[in-house]
C-alpha cells in the first residue's frame, strides 16, 4: 500500500507544521497545565511545546465528549453510516500518510520505512475493518415462552479515555479508536507525551472526514496530570488504557476510587521464545532476534527470552550475536534504515543500566554492549544486545523495552516451560517445531494471549491482541474489542 522513497525527508520535516493545541469539541484550545517540551531523538533537537492538559481541561474535554454522546450526532446515527464515515476517515489516513508517517519518524525515532510500510498500513486496515464490520455485528434474540419477547442488545458505553504509548503511537491509537467509535461511543485521547503531535493531526483528519465536532476530543499532557484526571473523571465510563503494568494497576485504583468505570489495560510482556529440539535453529534464532530488535526492541511483544536446548545454546548465541551484528541503527529518515532511534535519553539511560547490570551479575555478552551508538549526530541510539543469561538474571525477568536480546539454555520440555511461563507477564510467546503434536501439546501448556507458531508478530484484524497475569487483560483487535465498549441491555417484552 505504501512505500517509502527518495531522500528528502529531513526537508519535509522541516516544512511540517506541527499541531501544538488541544483538540476539545472541534476547535484547538491552549491548555493550563505547564507546556510539553518535546525532543525529537533522531538528533536531540527541540521541537514546538505543545500544550497540556490539566484536570479542567480534561474536564472540559469530558464534558465535549458527554455533550455530543446525549446530541445522537454520532451515538444514535445508524451504524450503517457510522461505518461509512470511518471508512472516509480510513481513506483521509490513506491520502496523508506520509504526513503522518514522518510525524511518527520525527517525534519517537522510527524509522521512516516502518513507519510508513508497517505502522500506516495497519492504521488505515483497522479503521476501514471496523468501519466494513459494524453492520454485519447481530444482537440476540433468546428462545423464550410464546407469550414473551426477549432481546439482548448492545448500546455503545458512553465517554470513553484511551491512554495510550508512544511505541507504536497511532496503531495502539487505532485499536482503540476504532471500535470504540464504530459503536457509537464518543473518545477523549490521552496520546504519549513522546507522541502527540502525531495524534493531533490524526484527530484532526477525523474533523475533516466528517466525524462530528465533540465525537473525538485529544487532550495531550502527562500522565500524573492529564492521565490520571481521565482515569479520576466521574463522566467517563470506559478507560482504555496501553502501557506499563505500574501505570495500568494506576487506573485500576482510579476507577475504584472515583466511578468504578471499566478499565481494560493491556500491559506490558516479556516474550519467550521457546525452540524445540526438532526445530530448525537457524531459522527460529534468527526471527526470534529480528523479533527482539525490531522497533529498536520498544514492543510490548519483542521477542526478548530465546529459550533453546542446552546443546545449542552456544551455537544459538552465535547466530543471534551475528543477527545483532548486522542490525545496527542509523539516521530514521534514510528509507534503507530499519533500526532508527530510542525514544529518549531517560529509555537509553534506562535499558544501558540493564545491560550494566546483566554484566555485573556474570552474563555472557555476545554482542553489543552498554555504550550509546552514534548514528546521527546529537540522537539516542543504542546497537543490539544479545545476553547468554540464566531464567534468574534480572534481563531475563523484566521488560527491558531495548533490543536487549536474553538466551537460556533450558534442559527437557518441563524445565521450558516453566521457564517460559517464569515471570509476572503472559502476553505472547513463540513456538518452533514441525512436531505437529508437539505444537498443539506446548501451545496450551503456555500461559499467553498469544502464541505465534513457526513465526512471529504475525496475525491480522480478525485476531484479539492481549494478555493474561501482569499483561493485563484487554483485547485490541477482532469484533471482541466492540464488547469493551459496549454495555448489554436485556429487554423483556410480554405480549398480551
Ligand atoms: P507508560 O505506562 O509510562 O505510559 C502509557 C500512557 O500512560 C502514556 O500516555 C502516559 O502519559 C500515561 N501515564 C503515565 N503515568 C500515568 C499516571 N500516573 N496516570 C495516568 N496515566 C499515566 O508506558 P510507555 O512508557 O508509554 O510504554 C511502554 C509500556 O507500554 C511498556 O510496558 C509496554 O510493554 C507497554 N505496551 C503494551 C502494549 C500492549 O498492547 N500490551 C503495547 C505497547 C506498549
Amino acid at each position: 500500500m505504501f512505500t517509502a522513497t527518495g531522500s528528502d525527508w529531513e526537508q519535509r520535516a522541516a516544512a511540517l507544521h506541527l499541531r501544538t493545541g488541544l483538540l476539545i469539541d472541534g476547535e484547538w484550545v491552549q491548555g493550563s497545565a505547564e507546556p510539553l517540551t518535546p525532543i525529537s531523538p533522531r538528533d536531540g533537537r527541540a521541537l514546538p511545546a505543545i500544550s497540556a492538559a490539566s484536570d479542567a481541561d480534561v474536564d472540559r474535554a469530558v464534558r465535549s465528549a458527554r455533550a455530543a454522546f446525549d446530541s445522537g450526532c454520532w451515538s444514535q446515527r445508524a451504524p450503517r453510516e457510522r461505518g461509512q464515515a470511518l471508512i472516509a476517515f480510513a481513506q483521509k489516513i490513506h491520502d496523508n500518510a506520509e504526513e503522518l508517517a514522518l510525524l511518527i519518524s520525527l517525534e519517537m525515532g522510527k524509522p521512516i520505512r516502518e513507519a510508513l510500510q508497517t505502522e500506516m498500513r495497519a492504521v488505515v486496515n483497522c479503521f476501514r475493518w471496523y468501519g466494513e464490520a459494524v453492520d454485519k455485528v447481530l444482537d440476540e434474540l433468546p428462545v423464550t415462552s410464546p407469550n414473551s419477547l426477549a432481546l439482548v442488545t448492545r448500546e455503545p458505553a458512553g465517554v470513553v479515555a484511551a491512554v495510550v504509548p508512544w511505541n507504536f503511537p497511532l496503531t495502539m491509537t487505532a485499536w482503540k479508536l476504532a471500535p470504540a467509535l464504530a459503536v457509537g461511543n464518543s473518545v477523549v485521547l490521552k496520546p504519549a507525551e513522546n507522541s502527540s503531535f502525531s495524534a493531533l493531526r490524526l484527530a484532526e483528519l477525523a474533523l475533516e472526514a466528517g466525524i462530528p465536532a465533540g465525537v473525538l476530543n485529544v487532550t495531550p499532557g502527562r500522565g500524573h496530570e492529564a492521565g490520571r484526571a481521565l482515569g479520576e473523571h466521574n463522566d467517563v465510563d470506559v478507560i482504555t488504557f496501553t502501557g506499563s503494568p505500574e501505570v495500568g494497576r494506576k487506573f485500576l485504583t482510579y476507577s475504584g476510587l472515583s466511578n468504578g468505570k471499566r478499565v481494560w489495560p493491556e500491559l506490558g510482556g516479556k516474550t519467550a521464545s521457546l525452540v524445540l529440539p526438532d526445530a530448525d535453529l537457524e531459522r527460529a534464532v534468527r526471527a526470534t532476534a529480528d523479533g527482539c530488535f525490531y522497533n529498536q526492541g520498544q514492543m510490548c511483544t519483542a521477542s526478548s527470552r530465546l529459550l533453546v536446548p542446552r546443546a545449542d545454546r552456544d551455537r544459538a548465541l552465535e547466530i543471534a550475536a551475528e543477527v545483532a551484528r548486522t542490525t545496527l541503527p542509523a539516521d530514521p529518515f534514510e528509507v534503507t534504515t530499519s533500526m532508527g532511534a530510542i525514544v529518549s535519553e531517560n529509555q537509553l539511560r534506562s535499558i544501558a543500566g540493564f545491560v550494566e547490570r546483566a554484566d555485573a551479575e556474570g552474563a555472557e555478552i555476545a554482542a553489543g554492549g552498554a555504550e550509546r551508538f552514534d548514528a546521527v549526530a546529537g540522537g539516542s541510539y543504542f546497537a543490539p544486545v544479545v545476553v547468554g543469561v540464566t531464567p534468574e538474571n534480572e534481563v531475563a525477568r523484566r521488560e527491558v523495552f531495548g533490543p536487549v536480546l536474553s538466551v537460556i539454555a533450558y534442559d527437557d520440555l518441563d524445565d521450558a516451560l516453566a521457564i517460559a511461563n517464569g515471570t509476572e507477564y503472559g502476553l505472547a510467546a513463540a513456538l518452533w517445531s514441525n512436531d505437529l503434536n508437539a505444537v498443539h501439546r506446548v501451545s496450551r501448556r503456555i500461559k499467553a494471549g498469544v502464541v505465534w507458531v513457526n513465526c512471529f508478530e504475525e496475525g491480522d484484524m480478525t485476531m484479539p491482541f492481549g494478555g493474561v497475569k501482569g499483561s493485563g487483560y484487554g483485547r485490541d483487535k477482532s469484533l471482541h474489542a466492540l464488547e469493551k465498549f459496549t454495555d448489554l441491555k436485556s429487554t423483556w417484552i410480554e405480549l398480551s
